[in-house]
């Protein structure tokens, strides 16, 4: 890990991603499904311990690669490898059970559906297009693997997080004050716990932050606040990466008042403690 300041897919013990594994990629993606899945995957590697290592990782694959990439999968594009696991006992961290790291440094993802020149050089859009200001403030106060790999990947939200908050602030957010701040770490971390939990989410399971999938593959999410009398919000990328789906025109309106009274409050908060800092 040269090539970036940061690795997001193993940022700290506390958390990791595998979105690009096909962490998320079901139809049933809820937390509860997905542990399902990971301990699935990962107790292979404790219940055959002594059996020939490549025999166990080609029946799982015969057991599970067509199943996981057949009708129970969302983005037809993104492969959802048999592979990923949790990769500490406590299953804070996700990731993959094949890597040299876990194996005594024997690289199994010869055996992957990319192999292993891929996986090892794989680096997704959040590695080019986020600020590292911007991966910052995900890494510092998502403390969860399930929230982090949807945060990290959502380009969208972390630059709308951070562009509004400084944009009502009038300065680029300092991270290390966030940081130092348990209240402001909670109020930022809401922003991004509004995947998990926001009010106006639309229910259904073909939809994955801003996308929505069909038999023909998939498309963004829109927001008619033309039929509902509304302009476009200043929060429309929230809404979008929020998956909502609002049923009238009230309902934007107390969308746009949750987000701006967290805004408000966030704000208020840092100026005191900046003030207190200089
Ligand atoms: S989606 Fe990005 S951050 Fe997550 S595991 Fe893949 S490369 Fe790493
Ligand atoms: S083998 Fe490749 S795709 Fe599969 S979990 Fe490992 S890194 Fe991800």
């Amino acid at each position: 890990m040269k090539k970036f300041p940061i690795h997001l897919c193993q940022p700290d013990n506390k958390k990791s991603c595998a979105a690009c594994c096909g962490l998320y990629n079901f139809k049933l993606n809820d937390r509860q499904h997905t542990i399902e899945r990971l301990r699935r995957n990962t107790l292979i590697f404790f219940q055959n311990s002594q059996e020939d290592i490549t025999k166990v990782i080609k029946h799982h694959s015969s057991l599970y690669r067509a199943k996981d990439n057949g009708a129970e999968k969302c983005f037809q594009t993104l492969f959802n490898c048999e592979f990923v696991g949790f990769i500490d006992g406590s299953e804070r961290r996700v990731g993959c059970l094949l890597h040299p790291q876990l194996n005594n440094g024997a690289d199994f993802r010869v055996h992957s559906f990319y192999g292993d020149r891929l996986c090892e050089e794989h680096y997704c859009l959040s590695y080019y297009y986020l600020s590292l200001q911007e991966q910052l403030l995900v890494i510092n106060v998502v403390k969860d693997w399930y929230l982090y790999g949807l945060t990290i990947t959502d380009i969208d939200l972390v630059k709308a997080t951070y562009q509004v908050l400084s944009d009502k602030l009038g300065e680029g957010l300092n991270i290390d004050l966030i940081s130092r701040s348990q209240e402001l770490s909670s109020l930022l971390l809401r922003f991004f716990e509004f995947k998990l939990d926001w009010p106006f989410k639309a229910l259904g399971d073909n939809r994955f932050g801003k996308y929505i999938f069909d038999s023909d593959g998939y498309r963004e999410i829109s927001i008619n606040y033309k039929k509902f009398h509304r302009n476009r919000s200043p929060f429309h990328a929230f809404f979008k990466a929020y998956s909502s789906e609002f049923k009238n025109g009230f309902e934007i309106d107390e969308a746009e008042k949750l987000l701006a009274k967290l805004v408000d409050r966030f704000c208020s908060v840092y100026a005191i403690q900046n003030k207190e800092c200089k």
